[in-house]
């Protein structure tokens, strides 16, 4: 099969968008952008044996790497709309290609978002994409809108999805706890509808990605202010208590990256319209601290500071 044949098999799938004026098989797509809306745009590229473990069955491969784009979307209120995809292959494996486009196309489908364009190459596995989405002019979240006084929120139970990544690597025994979290981590589920719900209410948005006192330090730093969270409040998941001492769940509820929730932060005078809106949804969202003057991020518990000397995961870190 030729490079022509492999993209012609299982990538040409017709879009289903009206916006799509021209998809894939020509030199570039040509996209319809409505004229009351901000194009948003990022890429992620993930590689295998450094985001996910080698062998990795391929269907979560194609759904993470589409996931993990869709979340960055939703940690701004966007709409998924449009992306590319650029694949790097060690062989051309049929099986795989079909598993990986079923689990790409499957979650495509779920969003709406057509796949317009990319690249193939032969090489070690890897996996770029760049999503394209829609939000209203004016109406978009960033990490930096964040004030003292605001309440910080995180969607679902950061922490699973090393927690399900440590039950791969260690081979631990299949039970039902041990899958739960192995999903969490080879399925993550993007939150894009809790992000369209919070872009008009919420002060500052991040997914959850190196962690959640990695990416909290991040929304302090680009709004200027620090945050206290009290460990007490965090959720925790029964799944995690089931297979992992006390201490190392704590670690990975606040340095586990990968979970791909929302955290966000609140003004007092939105609260209301946040739990309501939080209410109508069927995913739990945790009030887990707030927003102070200084900077930084500092745990409590019990009123007590607890040193917790966490780093979120750095590619190029000492
Ligand atoms: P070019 O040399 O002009 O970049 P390519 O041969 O790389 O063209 O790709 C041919 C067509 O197939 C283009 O429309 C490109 O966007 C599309 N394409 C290539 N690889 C993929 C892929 N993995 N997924 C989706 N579309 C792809
Ligand atoms: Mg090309």
């Amino acid at each position: 099969m030729t490079e022509f044949d492999l993209i012609a098999r299982y990538f040409s799938r017709p879009s289903r968008r009206g916006d799509v004026l021209l998809g894939v098989g020509d030199d570039a797509a040509v996209l319809a952008m409505p004229s009351d809306r901000r194009l948003v745009a990022a890429v992620d590229t993930i590689v295998e044996g450094v985001h996910f473990p080698v062998g990795t069955e391929a269907a979560a491969v194609g759904h993470r790497a589409l996931a993990v784009n869709l979340s960055d979307l939703a940690a701004m209120g966007a709409e998924p709309a449009w992306f590319t995809l650029s694949l790097s292959l060690p062989a051309n494996d049929p099986a795989w290609l079909q598993g990986f486009s079923s689990g790409l196309y499957r979650l495509a489908d779920e969003y709406g978002i057509a796949l317009v364009g990319g690249d193939t190459v032969r090489g070690s596995l890897s996996v770029s994409i760049q999503v394209l989405g829609l939000v209203e002019t004016g109406g978009w979240m960033t990490r930096a809108g964040a004030k003292p006084g605001d309440a910080i929120f995180v969607s679902g139970v950061p922490g699973e999805a090393a927690a399900g990544l440590a039950v791969l690597q260690r081979s631990l025994a299949q039970s039902p706890d041990s899958r739960h979290l192995a999903n969490r981590f080879l399925w993550p589920t993007p939150r894009v509808s809790l992000g369209r719900t919070l872009r008009t209410l919420a002060s500052a948005a991040i997914d959850v990605s190196d962690g959640l006192l990695a990416d909290l330090g991040h929304i302090c730093e680009r709004s200027g202010c620090g945050a206290h969270i009290d460990i007490e409040l965090l959720p925790t998941s029964s799944a995690m208590r089931a297979l992992f001492a006390a201490e190392e769940c704590e670690r990975m509820s606040l340095g586990g990256g990968d979970d791909y929730e929302l955290l966000f932060t609140v003004p007092g005078e939105r609260m209301l319209d946040v739990e309501a809106a939080i209410a109508s949804t069927e995913l739990r969202c945790t009030p887990i601290g707030r927003i102070v003057e200084g900077q930084g991020v500092t745990c409590y518990r019990a009123g007590q500071v607890v040193n917790v000397a966490q780093r979120g995961f750095d590619h190029f870190g000492g």
